[in-house]
């Protein structure tokens, strides 16, 4: 459904991503994951056409993205930036409406499918008429979720969606996420730094490093036959929970 062919994007004094390829294939979910500055969400802003690359191709459904099917693509996609991404001068609920307005949707309709979601990531309704400057750091990444599914699209691509939520909340999260991905049969590609969550939600881990791939696979391949040092590491800095002791 994807594709970044060869793709090679530097900014002054770094290059973010060279000469990068990766399929990302339809109904699959896959996280990337690396440390930061590694390109994870320069991947995702190319897929986005927010971001052109200098050298290679990015291909939406085996089609070059070009300024003129840009616009469909978009549609077609749910992207949650690594910030939020909400308008500050909208409430919640404008946020969410803002695309459907776009395509007709009736007022009824916009409200029916808000009060589902926010029942999802369990948000109360009172919520939804306050601005982002007045919600807390894991309200607003809620809502930038939702924003993100408001119109069920075939695609999400989700930049640390869950980052600021406190641990509660996130696990919760993690387990209505991976039921939506599963049931809704979406293609998602999920940027994230935690191992066990991208373990919880993907088949497919791709660990970047420098704007390289070091390693795409399950997470089996990377633990029983990790292709460099840097792969044993980024495992093992997962941290478990020290024994109690008696
Ligand atoms: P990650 O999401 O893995 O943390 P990014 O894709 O955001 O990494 O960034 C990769 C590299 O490119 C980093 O070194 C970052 O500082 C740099 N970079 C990203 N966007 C810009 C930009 N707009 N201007 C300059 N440098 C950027
Ligand atoms: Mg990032």
């Amino acid at each position: 459904m994807f594709e970044l062919d060869r793709v090679q994007k530097s900014y002054p004094g770094v290059v973010a991503l060279e000469d990068l390829s990766l399929r990302f294939a339809r109904g699959r979910v896959c996280a990337l994951i690396g440390s930061s500055g590694s390109g994870k969400s320069t991947v995702l802003r190319l897929l986005t056409g927010l971001v052109r690359p200098d050298r290679g191709k990015v291909r939406v459904d085996g089609k070059p993205l070009t300024s003129a099917s840009l616009q469909s693509a978009r549609l077609r996609l749910g992207y949650v930036i690594q910030e939020g991404g909400l308008f500050p001068h909208l409430t919640a609920q404008g946020n969410l409406a803002l695309q459907p307005r776009y395509l007709g949707w009736t007022q009824t309709r916009i409200a029916g499918r808000c009060a589902e979601l926010a029942e999802l990531v369990r948000l109360p309704v009172s919520v939804m008429q306050r601005y982002p400057a007045e919600l807390s750091g894991g309200q607003r990444q809620r809502v930038a979720l939702m924003r993100a599914l408001m119109t069920d699209p075939p695609a999400l691509l989700l930049d640390e969606p869950l980052g600021a939520l406190d641990p509660i909340v996130r696990h919760e999260l993690q387990s209505q996420l991976r039921t939506i991905f599963e049931t809704l049969d979406k293609t998602v590609i999920l940027v994230t730094h935690d191992v066990a969550e991208a373990a919880w939600l993907a088949s497919r881990l791709v660990l970047m490093h420098d704007g390289r791939i070091v390693q795409d696979g399950t997470l089996a391949d990377l633990q029983r036959d990790p292709a460099s040092a840097y792969v044993r590491r980024f495992l093992d800095s997962a941290r478990r929970l020290p024994e109690a002791s008696a």
